[in-house]
């Protein structure tokens, strides 16, 4: 960790005094954003001028991810604070620092991409704080975290959904209806921000290598590779490799651009070919 990258996260309680935008570039927040999908999501928007603000549960993380970020696109292109999703403080302390490094006080695009697995197995096994947990996480914080920064969004909305939304994965029942759920949020909230300028749209991954879905691919134990006798995941797409985070995060810096322009309200699923809809 580098001493200007240690001044560049901020302790989830403090404000912010420090302008760490000093080159005055859109703000962009990513939920989540310190591994995987959001941290490649963070670095394609870093990469297209945006201040990305960088979160997650754990300041380590928050640090390392800033340190990659800084050493490729310099050190105004991101800052970042813990934030739990699940908390109202965090979510507001993570508010607060978006508005004290935004030139123009507003969120350009906001990147809602936490979610929590907690339970395994079939559905009705699931136990009611396995449930609502996953509601939480990936529901009701993607709500609340809207509602909360509604009056400074300016642009774009993303909402990280999952092909297992269409197509419930063996064993992860619940957190697929909570992933179907986003779609919906998707097409309401889309609906009504049209008149505001501001559009709403979701991505679908399939299987991306990370360690969120390592239970699926990584090993013969795997969820996954037991839900088709032993054989590689990678048979069911169409075209023969597991997704990579860059996969992800190409889209969502697709959906933030001016060719984007017209879409709203859609899901676009990023899954090699795997069967998602009609
Ligand atoms: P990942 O590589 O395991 O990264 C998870 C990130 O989320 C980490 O930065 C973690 O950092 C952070 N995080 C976890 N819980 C959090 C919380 N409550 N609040 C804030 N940050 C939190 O996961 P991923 O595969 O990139 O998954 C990202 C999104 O893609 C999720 O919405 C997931 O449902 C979706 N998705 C993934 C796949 C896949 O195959 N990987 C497929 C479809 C959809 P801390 O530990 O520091 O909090």
């Amino acid at each position: 960790m580098n001493h200007t990258t240690t001044m560049r996260i901020m302790n989830n309680t403090a404000i912010a005094t420090t302008n760490y935008n000093t080159d005055n570039k859109p703000v962009a927040v990513v939920t989540a954003s310190t591994a995987g999908i959001g941290l490649s999501i963070a670095n394609f928007l870093a990469g297209d001028g945006y201040h990305v603000i960088v979160s997650s549960r754990k300041s380590t993380n928050v640090t390392n991810a800033l340190d990659l970020l800084h050493s490729t696109h310099g050190e105004s292109s991101a800052s970042g604070i813990p934030c739990d999703v699940s908390s109202p403080s965090d979510r507001q302390s993570l508010l607060n620092h978006c508005i004290s490094q935004s030139p123009n006080k507003k969120i350009s695009a906001l990147i809602l991409n936490a979610a929590a697995s907690t339970a395994f197995g079939p559905i009705l096994e699931t136990t009611e704080s396995q449930f609502d947990k996953m509601f939480e996480t990936n529901v009701k914080s993607v709500f609340l975290t809207i509602k909360q920064f509604d009056s400074y969004l300016e642009k774009n909305i993303v909402i990280i959904s999952s092909i297992a939304a269409y197509n419930a994965i063996n064993g992860v029942g619940v957190y697929s209806v909570t992933k179907t759920a986003l779609l919906g949020l998707t097409k309401v909230l889309a609906n009504e921000l049209a008149k505001r300028g501001i559009r709403v749209n979701c991505v679908a991954p399939g299987i991306i290598k990370t360690k969120f879905s390592e239970g699926l691919w990584k090993d013969d134990n795997s969820l996954g590779r037991k839900a088709i006798k032993g054989g590689s995941i990678v048979f069911h797409i169409p075209m023969k490799r597991l997704g990579e985070a860059d996969d992800i995060g190409g889209v969502v810096a697709f959906l933030l651009s001016k060719h984007a322009a017209y879409i709203t309200g859609e899901t676009i699923v990023v899954a090699g070919g795997a069967m998602s809809k009609l």
